[in-house]
């Protein structure tokens, strides 16, 4: 049998699942709806796109001096800063403190850097309990799910489907309506936050200039996370760095914008330290590499001045199709088709940009202009240089490659096609085939070849396609 990998049998599968793309398509219509009425109230937006993009290039382009004016001035403020190299370094650092603290129960805050590296899992190794409390994340935690999405995590799960969970985790009596849920949740959760000693979240962004840092919420428990347990602890990528108040200022409109179409976020939580009267009296922050000096030093440094707002992923007409939960990690969409191979290795994510139409529209989104698609073009490039394609890529390519490159080869090839294929086809389309090529029918159907080229058609009716 031919080896295929988990991500392509993911993807079959996820392509088959209608219920999962009307899910999809009705949440993620409502947020790219939000995000194209709240922009126009700027104005002009290609103006804001480009001077957040000069804002993130800048802080990548000084990054190191960045870092170390914001830790001088945040170890002033008395924040604990540990460095990580690596996803098991941070983990470790997280599970020092609060052993060190004999903290046995953490709450946590939604944040996408902590799934990452694995962090819930690693804790739960050392008999520590990690509570989530964004809502979203609170259901996956209660469903084992992985999140679907950045910014909407529980978007693949249905009122119906939470109502359930809830009733089997959580004891949950009450009828299947959001409010009455979101209740239940908040009653839950309240407790958690009054006995944990310990509270995580990830980071938006740290300002140089000040040494504080943001957590940007729509419900509040950010702010209990790092306010109300006596030991705080934030976890950001060393690239979530701006270099002033101006430039946080203009990306924090950006974000609430173009992540759930808000001016600007509920609660945008400012930490400065600690502060023992009126908040946690040891605060700690993880500054993490894993993989992004390498990103910074390559090719696709770009990607760094990701600000993790979505709107790639609510636009891409695969993810809005299949979801995140195929890809291979916790980033999904077309951002995560240019993280995973460069986090995870190409060769354990060499796959993940082959699902991409190339349409484009992820770039036209994105507000910080990261040309999306041109990476994940040049990402398949460099696996196939690398020769990381199977058997049958590495022997089909070069023949396609003749094929399509002579007119005569081409038309034959199409004959030969359209004769093979009639016997299977049904008013003129196929919908199965055999073996390899079967792969293609099992998720959609393939168009009989015409019997004559669109050239020949020209030629045989003496005029091209009439102008409008
Ligand atoms: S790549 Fe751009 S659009 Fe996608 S999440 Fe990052 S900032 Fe947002």
């Amino acid at each position: 049998m031919l080896k295929t990998d988990k991500f392509y049998h993911s993807t079959v599968s996820s392509c088959d699942d209608d219920s999962l793309s009307l899910k999809l398509f009705s949440a993620l219509d409502r947020q790219c709806q939000k995000r194209e009425d709240i922009c126009q109230e700027l104005g002009d937006i290609e103006h804001f796109r480009e001077l957040a993009k000069a804002i993130r290039n800048n802080a990548l382009s000084k990054l190191d001096s960045c870092l170390s004016q914001f830790t001088a001035k945040a170890q002033e403020n008395g924040v604990n800063i540990h460095w990580a190299q690596t996803s098991q370094q941070a983990c470790k650092i997280t599970a020092k403190i609060a052993q060190d603290n004999n903290v046995t129960e953490i709450v946590k805050s939604k944040s996408m850097i902590t799934e990452e590296i694995g962090l819930n899992q690693f804790l739960k190794d050392q008999a520590i309990e990690v509570i989530e409390t964004d809502l979203g994340e609170f259901i996956i935690q209660l469903a084992d799910h992985k999140p679907s999405h950045i910014v909407l995590p529980a978007i693949h799960l249905s009122t119906d489907d939470v109502t359930k969970i809830f009733q089997d985790k959580i004891g949950y009596d009450g009828p299947p309506d959001p409010e009455s849920l979101t209740k239940a949740a908040r009653k839950y959760l309240r407790d958690k936050f009054k006995s944990a000693k310990m509270g995580i979240s990830g980071v938006n962004f740290a300002v140089a200039e000040q040494g504080l840092w943001t957590i940007c919420t729509n419900e509040g428990n950010g702010r209990y996370v790092s306010n109300k347990p006596d030991i705080y602890l934030g976890i950001m990528g060393m690239e979530r760095i701006v270099e002033d108040i101006d430039h946080l200022s203009v990306l924090l409109k950006m974000l609430g914008r173009f992540a759930t179409g808000q001016r600007i976020t509920q609660y945008t939580n400012l930490t400065h330290g600690p502060c023992a009267k009126d908040g946690p009296s040891q605060v700690h922050l993880i500054i993490l590499d894993n993989g992004r000096s390498d990103i910074l030093a390559s090719k696709y440094r770009d990607i760094l001045r990701c600000i993790r707002c979505g709107a790639c992923l609510n636009v891409c007409p695969v993810f809005r199709n299949i979801g995140g939960h195929i890809f291979p990690g916790c980033y999904s969409g077309p951002m995560g088709s240019v993280l995973l191979p460069l986090l995870l290795g190409m060769e354990k994510a060499k796959n993940v940009p082959k699902a991409c139409t190339l349409c484009g529209k992820c770039t036209e989104v994105c507000p910080v202009k990261i040309p999306l698609d041109e990476m994940i073009l040049e990402l398949r490039n460099d696996a196939s240089q690398a020769k990381m394609g199977g058997i049958i890529e590495k022997l089909s390519m070069p023949i396609g490659a003749k094929v399509m490159q002579s007119p005569f080869l081409f038309s034959t090839a199409q004959k030969l096609m359209r004769l093979g294929l009639k016997p299977l086809s049904k008013s003129g389309w196929v919908k199965w085939l055999p073996s390899i090529p079967g792969r293609w029918t099992k998720v959609k159907d393939l168009p009989l070849p015409a019997k004559h080229s669109y050239q020949s058609e020209i030629k045989r009716k003496g005029s091209g396609p009439k102008d409008e």
